[in-house]
């Protein structure tokens, strides 16, 4: 049962919510509200304290309880906003943790400040600030895939039960179904269409993402986001088509002893997975953002390439790309649910959504099947049931399939280990009152690829495009008073945000707790990459410098922005000394890998390099999961070309 707040504490927290995002004094117009709004006003109160208590662990919510009670000590509800401030700031400085705990109250406040709009995407916030709301899209698809209505305790039997509907479970289950296989298609998430899609940040992460949303690792050192939903990961996805590099390709087989991933046979793999995918660079508009990024790569003569893209020329919008992780109201992204999850269910292959696979089923060491909870509306256990199969495919992407395979018990002692988060970080730079609409055409056309190619690792990263998420923008953008942040985030259509990926050589764990559900830790300690972590933010915040942005800040970072006429190593210096992850600079991960890698040894891998797991015949991996080391680029191609890999593997015997 989830706990409440008291009357006291929620007043609080009220006061805190309107503390961060406040009705502040402007001396323009204001015809939509954005000044005059406060958070409460909006239902931010209510939201956080929903999250709060149902989404944090019980360890985390104390804290913040405490956190709670000390503002509540000091009369904070009562007081004027300057006072509330300067509060703020005392009680972040009582303690490390006080400090921590105030920034992730803040964050979790500006973020459902910004995001909560009526179902156009409309609100005081987000219109005043020039967020166009929900794109407008004629002829929206609807369901097309074979669904299986499940009763309580039935045995389903099969060939094949394909666990995860996303990019690697998706190609998996096409391949398999297409030469035969009778396949079932197990996906916790819901299934949603085109014309049901909410496309406005807050539907998109109750409807389409893992965990209800970004969530932090267990150690608060990174934010993951992750698909969970039909087509998972390639449902939410910025749709930038990289191949995995050669030099990866190498190490891959040198290394770890997958030897024809370096040879041609991989190559057709990719090629069949990019063709299918309809991957072009046709669609790939340069807007504002972009055209900085590309201005500031040249003028630093750094490299700066056009991205590919998996979006149907045929029916791609530009008004309404920049949308599409909020769910493609077009049906122009080319995931799993309209390529290879229709081939599956057009070769017979039937999908049950809302079906979290709790255990497999061994016998004789030899897969057996799956045990299933068939999940409600509101994600409660309805029923269970039980797949039958003698091939099992996990493919629950890198966070669940190794807490998959942990409550059944299988996989050996490298379950888990090694998990690749690819931390990320968003640079954003406002130019003047340049309308730069940053949220038109596709979220990821371009790649600053300089420093990405030929790193044998320890300096590899990418920068890229972003999709507009409005309100997780806006809750790490710097914060040293209501009215500043206001200031800042009101010129949002003169702002380019950059997302820079780096290629990691250190890792983390997925373990599961009592419950057997997941926990992600990521301790972020390899020196390498905090130091690649580092490099990537001096580098994006050159860029805007010399793109010609007017003010300059890293997601997360406390403190005021670079202004244009201050020095720009000096603030690059001043970065340098801030803390990375929990309570300094923000690290984000939307790429998860390796937690259950193939290799050839059963002490650091779990499956073989075909793809089987070493210790039970019969259960194979094929998502990101499997990948040795990180892709060091946009994962999707080489999570389905190596699920490609492993279905024909699989077919092989
Ligand atoms: C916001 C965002 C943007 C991205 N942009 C890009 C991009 O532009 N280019 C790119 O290359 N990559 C991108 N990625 C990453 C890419 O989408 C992932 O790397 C890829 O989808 C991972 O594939 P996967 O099969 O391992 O897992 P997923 O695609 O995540 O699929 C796993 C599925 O398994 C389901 N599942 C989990 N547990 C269970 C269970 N117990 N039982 C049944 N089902 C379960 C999940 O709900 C999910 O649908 C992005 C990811 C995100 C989140």
């Amino acid at each position: 049962m989830p706990e409440t707040l008291t009357p006291a504490r929620r007043a609080t927290l009220a006061a805190l919510v309107d503390t961060f995002v406040a009705a502040v004094p402007h001396d323009g117009d204001d015809p939509h509200g954005f000044w005059a709004t406060a958070g409460s006003a909006l239902g931010a109160d209510v939201a956080v304290e929903q999250y709060l208590t149902t989404r944090l662990p019980a360890e985390q919510l104390a804290g913040i309880v405490e956190l709670l009670d000390a503002f509540t000590l000091t009369g904070l509800k009562n007081q004027p906003q300057h006072v509330r401030e300067a509060t703020v700031g005392v009680v972040s400085r009582i303690a490390p943790e006080a400090g921590v705990g105030v920034a992730a109250v803040r964050q979790l406040a500006i973020n459902l400040a910004y995001a909560i709009t009526d179902e156009q995407g409309r609100s005081p916030l987000l219109t005043g600030m020039g967020f166009p709301g929900v794109p407008d899209v004629a002829d929206r698809l609807g369901r097309t895939l074979t669904v299986h209505e499940t009763t309580p305790g039935e045995v389903v039997e099969c060939d094949v039960v394909v666990v995860g509907s996303g990019s690697g479970g998706g190609v998996a289950a096409a391949e398999l179904a297409r030469a035969g296989r009778r396949v079932v298609v197990l996906e916790a998430g819901s299934y949603w269409s085109e014309s049901e899609f909410g496309v406005t940040e807050l539907a998109a992460y109750q409807q389409l993402c893992l965990k209800g949303g970004v969530f932090p690792t267990a150690d608060g050192m990174v934010n993951v986001v992750a698909g969970g939903v039909v087509g998972g990961g390639s449902t939410v996805n910025w749709s930038n088509s990289v191949p995995l590099p050669d030099r990866l390709r190498e190490r891959w087989a040198s290394e770890f002893g997958l030897t024809d991933v370096a040879e041609d046979s991989w190559l057709e793999h990719a090629r069949a997975v990019m063709d299918r995918l309809k991957v072009n660079d046709k669609v790939a508009y340069q807007n504002g953002p972009h055209t900085k990024l590309a201005q500031g790569a040249d003028r630093l003569g750094w490299s700066y390439q056009t991205a590919a893209l998996n979006i149907d020329p045929d029916r791609y919008v530009q008004h309404a790309a920049g949308f599409s992780g909020f769910g493609d109201a077009t049906g122009a992204k080319q995931g799993t649910m309209r390529t290879y999850l229709q081939d599956a269910s057009d070769a017979g292959a039937v999908l049950v959504p809302r079906a979290r696979a709790v255990e497999v089923l061994v016998e004789d060491g030899a897969a057996a099947g799956v045990a299933v909870e068939i999940l409600d509306d509101a994600g409660q256990v309805a029923h269970t049931v039980t797949i039958s199969a003698p091939t099992v495919v996990v493919a629950a992407g890198s966070i669940e399939t190794p807490a998959l395979l942990l409550r059944s018990g299988i996989g050996g002692p490298a379950v888990g280990a090694g998990l690749k988060l690819h931390p990320a970080g968003l640079v954003s730079g406002l130019y003047g009152d340049e309308d730069l609409a940053p949220y038109d055409g596709p979220a990821q056309a371009g790649i600053m690829d300089q420093f990405g190619g030929t790193s044998t690792g320890g300096s590899a990263f990418l920068v890229e495009g972003v999709q507009q998420f409005p309100g997780l923008y806006a809750s790490v953008t710097p914060w040293t008073s209501a009215a500043e942040h206001k200031e800042l985030t009101s010129r949002y259509r003169s702002r380019a945000d950059w997302v820079f990926i780096i290629e990691d050589l250190g890792g983390g764990r997925i373990s599961i707790d009592d419950d057997g559900r997941s926990v992600a830790t990521y301790p972020f300690d390899h020196e390498g990459d905090r130091r690649t972590f580092r490099n990537a933010v001096a580098a994006c915040v050159r860029m805007h410098a010399a793109s010609g942005a007017d003010t300059i800040w890293v997601g997360g970072q406390p403190g005021t922005p670079w202004h244009r006429g201050e020095d720009v190593e000096e603030f690059v210096a001043r970065l340098e000394e801030l803390p990375l992850g929990a309570g300094g600079l923000v690290a984000f991960s939307a790429h998860q890998m390796g937690s259950a890698p193939l290799g050839t040894d059963p002490a650091t891998s779990v499956a073989d390099v075909r793809g089987e797991l070493h210790d039970v015949r019969g259960v194979w991996i094929a998502d990101a999961s499997g990948m040795p080391t990180c892709s060091s680029v946009n994962p999707m191609i080489t999570v389905m070309t190596l699920a490609r890999r492993t279905a024909h593997h699989v077919l092989a015997g």
